[in-house]
């Protein structure tokens, strides 16, 4: 059960009742919100003359839930959104990971000539092999907010662990929980901090529930500003790289009240075919797209295989506006 109470008491008063109630305790300039667990269907006394509203919630999928909350929550992207009235469709695009002031600065150019606004790229790799290029660190992240204040793109880059979250948090401006890391709560519990926009990718591992869950520990720190990212799953299909849940992305439009943005490059494992899958999931009416392009893929030193190569990129985008004004969104 969701419950709101006035402002009128102090938060330590909201905070005690929480306590006695065994429940999750959010501050908000408007309210105070305790969150129970689901199990409970009726107002506890304890609450009872106080609260403004209650929601009695029918699963554990709570603050992310449309039963709580209808609208989707909107997301600041700079001085634009997605989310809310679900009119936008966000292009987050960049290489895997930076790997040269020259190849972030070509990117970065690629990006701006189409109007593209948020620049992605990995500093801190989470690879599956040790023997595999792992990120430039510290010294990318560098290279990013550079980039950010010579062509004034926004950044989008993961925390791969607790090592290095705080310095990603300081640096960028949209922050990526990968889908490795999608169950640590260290991590989400700082992303739940930060203050920014969050990417909150689907372990590919996991089930819907989990990934609404990592969701809403994201939110009960008090971050609204959740992007839920569907990058593949696994399955026994190993032809491509991972399985697009696309029904699985139907289900989070209709039960979650967060924005979704889609992931082919990581989904498909491929280059040729991310483009028809970047249609599809814009036909879909989502709310953004992830996709990993390198000035030269056949050179990239991860994820070569799935990389546009600039000119494909930019086919690739030029392609999407159609299929956007069918299901009535700008792409931003
Ligand atoms: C990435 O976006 O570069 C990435 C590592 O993706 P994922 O966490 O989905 O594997
Ligand atoms: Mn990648």
């Amino acid at each position: 059960m969701i419950i709101h109470l006035p402002n009128t008491i102090t938060s330590a008063e909201a905070h005690a009742i929480a306590e006695q109630l065994e429940a999750l305790y959010i501050a908000k300039a408007e309210y105070h919100v305790l969150v129970t667990s689901h199990t409970v269907h009726t107002l506890p006394l304890e609450v009872a003359h106080l609260a403004i509203q209650a929601w009695d919630m029918p699963t554990d999928m709570q603050l992310s839930s449309r039963a709580y909350m209808a609208q989707t929550h909107r997301v600041a992207i700079g001085d634009k959104y997605i989310g809310g009235d679900g009119k936008n469709q966000l292009m987050i695009a960049g290489p895997c990971a930076i790997e040269s002031r020259e190849q972030i600065e070509q990117s970065c150019q690629m990006l701006k000539s189409m109007g593209i606004g948020v620049l992605r790229a990995g500093c801190y790799k989470p690879r599956t092999s040790p023997y595999t290029f792992r990120g430039m660190g510290e010294d990318g992240l560098k290279l990013l907010a550079e980039m950010r204040d010579k062509h004034g793109v926004l950044i989008a880059t993961e925390m791969r662990d607790a090592t290095h979250a705080d310095k990603v948090i300081e640096y960028a401006d949209i922050v990526q929980v990968g889908a490795k890391a999608m169950y640590d709560h260290g991590l989400l519990t700082a992303a739940g901090q930060c203050g920014k926009p969050v990417i909150l990718k689907r372990g590919f591992s996991s089930t819907l529930q989990e990934l609404v869950h990592a969701a809403d520990f994201v939110m009960s720190c008090g971050n609204n500003q959740v992007i839920l990212c569907e990058r593949g799953i696994r399955s026994f299909e190993n032809q491509t790289r991972f399985t697009l849940d696309l029904c699985g992305v139907s289900w989070l439009k209709e039960h979650c009240n967060l924005p979704i943005i889609l992931d082919p490059s990581h989904a498909m494992g491929y280059a040729y075919g991310v483009a028809d899958l970047a249609r599809a999931c814009t036909a879909m009416g989502i709310d953004g797209l992830l996709i990993e392009t390198h000035p030269n893929p056949a050179q990239a030193k991860s994820d070569a295989a799935q990389q546009l190569g600039h000119e494909q990129f930019i086919a690739m985008y030029k392609s999407l506006e159609t299929v956007a004004k069918a299901v009535d969104k700008t792409l931003i």
